[in-house]
């Protein structure tokens, strides 16, 4: 007998892996043949036609003229990075060992910045001999920056990150506004500014980034204004004209029951807006956004094995090979204040409209609660040797999660 019930909230439609009632395929290639190629579970699966059409999609949606550039903390196998150097129009890097990966990927220095609080002394050195834009964060930076650039003989271009006097409200988590680790508070701005002119290093322009996995449109618009409005203020302040003008970025995607995809319309409107305004009152200042998940989020996939199927107390258990080592986003302890599920799909069967479903806990091998990685999911029946996937895993994966947690393999990444 059916025990198929109506989900009160449900998760988005997936754009890239749509149920077809039939095994899921990335890039083209059906799950159980890619576990094959792979080799072992568990794994992450990335289809970089995903990435290709979701790049697409916002240059048609954005106005030209607008860069667009990758936040690579968001995903940063190699294969990926240059799959996307070759779409967009930068890379934005957090650490030398990102910028390491940045430059193998081709994208030219010139189009490379680097921002983040702490970075020391020999990655300041690092960014300067290999000419890309750092994103200054304090006063000591432009001091390391001088020396630097000095001692290697070449000019440190910079920009300025500010933290703004503003948030983005409604984000997933909030970068900017009131006390906060990363830039340079808008007040001290001038004087950072002056500090620059002093040092003799080469200002290029701003960078305000207010917040991250915001799926309101409105209240993103609202932020891309008063960054905009900021940047204009303080260029008056400016040793030399904006070249570049960095408005941050937050776009989210549908991760939890109830969460609808972000209407990049109003969005794209506004930013031709700002850029009409830009021609006229920063006319050297060429405008950008970075994107971290929204540009790779939805295109990947975490796949794992079932090991065995327990019943507890009248509650059904799938233990898989996989868990929060390899993906502690979707186990909800990464950022989340109440824990959600992600969605959670049995790759090895589809779900027609016939098919019965249960209710099942997928969780992992660790020896914690905390290991789940769906709670009471609605699955068709499954059984050890069943491949379990978990959806909206293209960011914020194996390099956010604590893979070395209790001793199991690293697990495996691949491109299709
Ligand atoms: C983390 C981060 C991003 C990317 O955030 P997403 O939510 O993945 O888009 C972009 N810029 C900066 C400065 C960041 O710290």
């Amino acid at each position: 007998m059916s025990d198929k019930v109506i989900t009160p909230v449900a998760h988005a439609t997936m754009r890239y892996f749509p149920e077809t009632g039939a095994e899921m395929t990335v890039g083209g290639v059906p799950l159980s043949r890619l576990a094959a190629r792979v080799g072992s579970t568990p794994f992450y699966a990335y289809d970089r036609s995903a990435m290709s059409a979701r790049v697409a999609e916002l240059r048609a949606t954005l106005p030209k003229g607008l860069g667009i550039s990758f936040a690579m903390k968001a995903n940063p196998m190699p294969a990926v990075v240059h799959h996307m150097a070759g779409l967009l129009d930068g890379l934005d890097v957090a650490s030398a060992g990102e910028l390491m990966v940045a430059l193998d990927s081709g994208m030219s220095p010139e189009r490379i910045t680097f921002a983040g609080p702490g970075k020391t002394d020999a990655e300041l050195h690092r960014a300067v001999a290999s000419g890309i834009l750092v994103n200054l964060e304090s006063f000591r930076e432009v001091a390391v920056l001088r020396q630097a650039s000095q001692a290697l003989g070449l000019p440190a271009r910079v920009a300025v990150r500010v933290n703004p006097d503003f948030d983005l409200k409604s984000s997933g988590m909030k970068m900017g506004g009131g006390p906060k680790q990363f830039g340079v508070d808008a007040e001290e701005v001038p004087q950072l500014l002056a500090r620059i002119g002093e040092a003799g290093l080469a200002f290029e322009g701003f960078h305000i980034y207010a917040g991250s996995q915001n799926l309101n449109a409105a209240q993103v618009v609202e932020a891309q204004i008063k960054s905009y409005e900021l940047a204009l203020r303080l260029a008056a302040d400016a040793p030399s004209p904006v070249l570049h003008l960095n408005l941050g970025g937050g776009f989210g995607i549908p991760y939890f029951p109830g969460d609808k995809h972000l209407d990049l319309i109003p969005i794209g409107d506004n930013l031709s807006a700002l850029l009409a305004r830009a021609a006229v009152e920063m006319p050297q200042a060429h405008l950008s956004i970075e994107l971290g998940r929204y540009l790779v989020g939805e295109s990947g996939v975490y796949v794992c094995k079932v090991i065995d199927r327990k019943v507890s107390r009248g509650h059904t258990y799938l233990v898989t090979d996989g868990g929060l080592h390899h993906h502690l986003a979707a186990s909800g302890n990464f950022g989340q204040v109440i824990r959600k599920n992600y969605p959670v799909r049995l790759g090895s069967r589809g779900v027609g409209p016939d098919t019965e479903l249960e209710s099942v806990s997928v969780v992992g091998p660790l020896c914690t609660p905390l290991d789940l990685l769906g709670d009471r999911c609605r699955l068709p029946h499954a059984e050890p040797g069943d491949l379990v996937v978990v959806c909206q895993s293209g960011a914020y994966g194996p390099s956010a999660s604590p893979q070395r947690f209790l001793g199991h393999p690293e697990v495996l990444e691949v491109l299709v």
